[in-house]
């Protein structure tokens, strides 16, 4: 996916009011009325917080990292990462889990870190198949551990609400490199991790 479009060359918060204005009475409302004169205002502000992502560079993130970790070298996964994301086909909201793993080769990156790259491409329009890559491919080019996994379920809303109506639909996709994809043995330790109990629950 090609980068952001810089700040300059974007629409004004004006005109994107006014476009939320369009789709008000293009749907048959009078965007005059009391209850809606502020939903423009609101709505371009809710869209500023939905896509935000766009303003994060994402390899940022996880410039900092820590090696004094006593020889750890084993996997570290952050499971049941709650994101929010919109599907860029219907702008629907995508709610989901992301579990994040990495074989860590010397250096280990703070864990709230990953939970940030998982928001920065979540508050994209996406689908969830470019979600997982994005999210593996930048963890995997910036740490260069042994192997990345990142294994994502989500519901979306534009399958739930709208087109076929399928609630309780959840959709699975994952993203396996370096030893994750090459040995089945590091696989199914990640699996083994994934199907404990959460910590939540000790
Ligand atoms: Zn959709």
């Amino acid at each position: 996916m090609s980068d952001p479009l810089p700040k300059t060359n974007r629409p004004t918060r004006e005109e994107a009011e006014d476009a939320i204005r369009t789709i008000l009475r293009w749907a048959g409302e009078d965007p005059e009325r009391e209850g809606l004169h502020d939903t423009p205002a609101r709505v371009a502000r809710a869209y500023e917080e939905f896509f935000q992502g766009y303003e994060i560079d994402p390899k940022t993130l996880l410039e900092r990292t820590f090696s004094e970790v006593e020889g750890y070298d084993e996997i570290v996964l952050l499971r049941d990462i709650r994101f929010e994301s919109h599907c860029e086909h219907h702008l629907a909201p995508i709610i989901g889990r992301a579990h994040v793993a990495y074989l860590p080769r010397q250096r280990v990156v703070g864990i709230s870190k990953l939970a940030r790259v998982v928001d920065a491409y979540a508050r994209r329009m996406q689908i969830q198949e470019r979600l997982t890559a994005q999210i593996a491919n930048t963890i995997n080019d910036v740490l260069q551990p042994h192997g990345t996994a990142v294994i994502i379920e989500s519901s979306h809303e534009c399958m739930t609400t709208r087109g076929v109506h399928r609630p309780g639909v959840s959709m699975v996709t994952s993203q396996m490199l370096g030893v994750f994809r090459t040995s089945s043995d590091t696989r199914r330790e990640l699996m083994a991790m994934l199907n404990r109990p959460a910590a939540s629950e000790y």
